[in-house]
């Protein structure tokens, strides 16, 4: 299923510093990190443990079935960067 990462994310790296398998692109060193508006989770490598979700101080963070209707976009969103 995975979890989805939103457009308030403001890039403070707190999820990707929480996330048990690095699924949470791009990281701060990637050379294209600078030019990303916000991060984005892997949708085949999450495991769907939820340790991110807690972590983001802005809720950005949402399983799949409980992506709110006006940010249904950002699941394909986050699997694009991916593509
Ligand atoms: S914790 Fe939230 S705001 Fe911070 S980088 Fe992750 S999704 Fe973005
Ligand atoms: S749910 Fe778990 S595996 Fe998936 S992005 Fe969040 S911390 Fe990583």
């Amino acid at each position: 299923m995975a979890y989805v990462i939103t457009d308030s994310c403001t890039k403070d790296n707190l999820c990707v510093e929480a996330c048990p398998v690095s699924c949470i692109h791009p990281m701060e060193d990637a050379p294209n990190y600078a030019e990303v508006p916000q991060l984005y989770i892997h949708p085949t490598e999450c495991i769907d443990c939820g340790a991110c979700v807690p972590v983001c101080p802005t809720n950005s963070i949402y399983v799949l079935e409980e992506l709110p209707e006006d940010k249904a976009e950002y699941a394909e969103i986050n699997a694009n960067y991916f593509a």
